[in-house]
Formats: C-alpha cells, sequence, structure tokens
C-alpha cells in the first residue's frame, strides 16, 4: 500500500498521550478512506491517541468489496524506507512486484512480508478475471535502528501456524503466541494472530505482559468484557495483561497484534519511516531522481509522485 493523502503531515511517535502503566481498553476509530471507485480503507494505525504497538506503525483494513476490473485496485510504484510491510488477506489476490524482482501473488492466508531496509519499490495490483472479492490489511512494521539500513528483501509465506481453540481458528503471522512461532522474519519483539470463528465462541488466551496489544476487528462483532466492537474501531488495550477473554459472534474475524514498546522516536511521512525530516528529504529526492530504489519491472501503472514535504 502507499498513503495516497496528498496533504501529508510528519507523524512523530512521541507526540501521543503515555503510554499507561495498567492495562486498558481504549476504543479509536479508524479513519475512512474511498480509493477508487468504491474500495473503502480504514486506516486504523497511526492514530492520534496511539501511533504505535509495539513496532506496529500502520494498519489499514481494506474492503470487503467486489472488483470488477483490475483498475479498481492498483497501486502504482512507490517507495518505502525504514520499515517491513506485512500483507494478510481474508479474499481475493494481490499481485506483489519489487524491484528486486520478486513477483508474488498472494492468496488467503498468507504473509506478503517486504523488508524495506534502505530502500525498496514496489507495486500492488489485483489481477481481476472474474468479479473478485478482496478483503485484506496491511501493516508496516517499524525497523529498530540497528536494522533500519539493512538491505531490502522480500519473503512470501504461504502456510502459518494455526491453533484451533474453544471455536476459534487463531493463525499466527507473526512472533510467538500460544505456544506457536511464526516463521516471518521480524527485528523486534512483536505478535500478532488472526483470529476466526464460525459460530459464536468464547475462550480466553495467554499474553504477554512486557508487551502492549490491540485488537481490529475485521468482519463481526467481538465482545471485550462485554463492550461491543465492530469493523472500524480498534481497540488499545495497553500493558500488564496477563490473559485476555474474547468472546465473538458468529461469522467474526479479527487481528491480535502486540509488542514491546517501540522507544525509539520515528518520524513517518508518507511511505517512509524515518529518524530525522534531512533522511525523509534525502529519500524523497533519490526517488524523485530515479536513485537507490531501482525500478519495479512489468509494473501495470506509472510509479506515484509523491505528495509535497512539507517540515513539521
Ligand atoms: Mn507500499
Amino acid at each position: 500500500m502507499s498513503d495516497f493523502n496528498q496533504n501529508q503531515q510528519v507523524s512523530n511517535s512521541t507526540d501521543c498521550p503515555n503510554i499507561p502503566k495498567q492495562a486498558v481498553q481504549e476504543k479509536l476509530l479508524t479513519r475512512e478512506a474511498i480509493v477508487g471507485e468504491h474500495l473503502i480503507i480504514r486506516r486504523a494505525l497511526p492514530h492520534r491517541q496511539r501511533r504505535m504497538i509495539g513496532a506496529w506503525c500502520f494498519l489499514d483494513h481494506f474492503g470487503p468489496v467486489t472488483l470488477k476490473h483490475h483498475s479498481e485496485f492498483s497501486i502504482g510504484p512507490h517507495p518505502h524506507i525504514g520499515l517491513q510491510t506485512f500483507t494478510y488477506l481474508f479474499k481475493g489476490t494481490i499481485l506483489h512486484r519489487d524491484s528486486l524482482g520478486y513477483e508474488q501473488i498472494i492468496m488467503p492466508g498468507a504473509v506478503n512480508l517486504m523488508t524495506a531496509g534502505n530502500g525498496i519499490a514496489h507495486s500492488e495490483e489485483s489481477v481481476v478475471t472474474e468479479p473478485m472479492e478482496l478483503h485484506g490489511l496491511q501493516l508496516w512494521i517499524a525497523l529498530p535502528d540497528q536494522y533500519r539500513q539493512i538491505t531490502a528483501d522480500f519473503n512470501h509465506y504461504e502456510q502459518l501456524p494455526t491453533v484451533e481453540l474453544n471455536g476459534f481458528s487463531i493463525e499466527i503471522l507473526a512472533g510467538n503466541f500460544l505456544n506457536q512461532t511464526a516463521a516471518t522474519k521480524i527485528y523486534s519483539p512483536l505478535m500478532s494472530a488472526i483470529f476466526a470463528c464460525n459460530d459464536l465462541a468464547e475462550t480466553e488466551v495467554a499474553l504477554n505482559p512486557a508487551f502492549e496489544y490491540g485488537l481490529l476487528v475485521c468482519q463481526g462483532e467481538v465482545f471485550l468484557a462485554e463492550e461491543k466492537v465492530v469493523p472500524g474501531e480498534l481497540i488499545y488495550l495497553g500493558q500488564h495483561r496477563k490473559n485476555l477473554k474474547l468472546k465473538a459472534s458468529k461469522d467474526s474475524k479479527f487481528l491480535l497484534l502486540g509488542g514491546e514498546l517501540f522507544q525509539e522516536e520515528i518520524l513517518l511521512w508518507w511511505n517512509f519511516v524515518a529518524r530525522t525530516e534531512q533522511e525523509i528529504i534525502t529519500a524523497l529526492a533519490d526517488w524523485h531522481s530515479n536513485r537507490r530504489f531501482g525500478t519495479v519491472p512489468n509494473a501495470r501503472d506509472a510509479a506515484l509522485t509523491a505528495p509535497i514535504f512539507k517540515p513539521k
């Protein structure tokens, strides 16, 4: 994904409320944007009240929507630095292409993980030969300082560990959860998992008290301590939780994500995660001058033009 907002402001990871010292349950509303004719994207992170959850610094929930033509979801080549893009689909397919030469179709249940490091460009295209339902998530993970200049890489994980628990099917996408460890290559202590149930389900899961957590409902209804949560709502759960009681209505799907507090101050602007404004200015100049990021072979659409950078 790419941030399509043309009026980009630098998002600073430390200008949000202090991290609560205890478990909390804060409801944050996602912001909706329409891409193309009718593709709804709900942006949960960064949020004015919560910039990050662990190293997770960006969270988009898109669809469900029926695409009739590939132009309805097509993001031309654009650059990234200092982060990993983490893509998961509930329905449909997306074709990833990048400047390293990788071309990968992602299907539901798999993860596409692109490590931008010092710089990469990619495109994301739907492949629509007949009407296709598209529903998924894209997250970005900020790379810690010691890893943020590493050489770019791309990995596809077709199958991830799944645990069946009290009516929930739980797929562990990153880190360790329920005694399962996902193979996805990450650079700081964090986790994410997708919960899905066919019927009304209720369970309790153990959490890591050293992590902060959040929960995003993607379909159906989830009940947390009797509070109903629906799509478009992110619940910030704070730290110091040993467990979490969950209840969900039938056909629900939700994301649980967590991680150790990310102690470094990051600057997020457009598709870049940096530490200083000068790094953003340099990356932007490199993109406009066709340096550093390479080109994406066979991309369907033209490369994206960056918004104008306005220092804070
Ligand atoms: Mn992208």
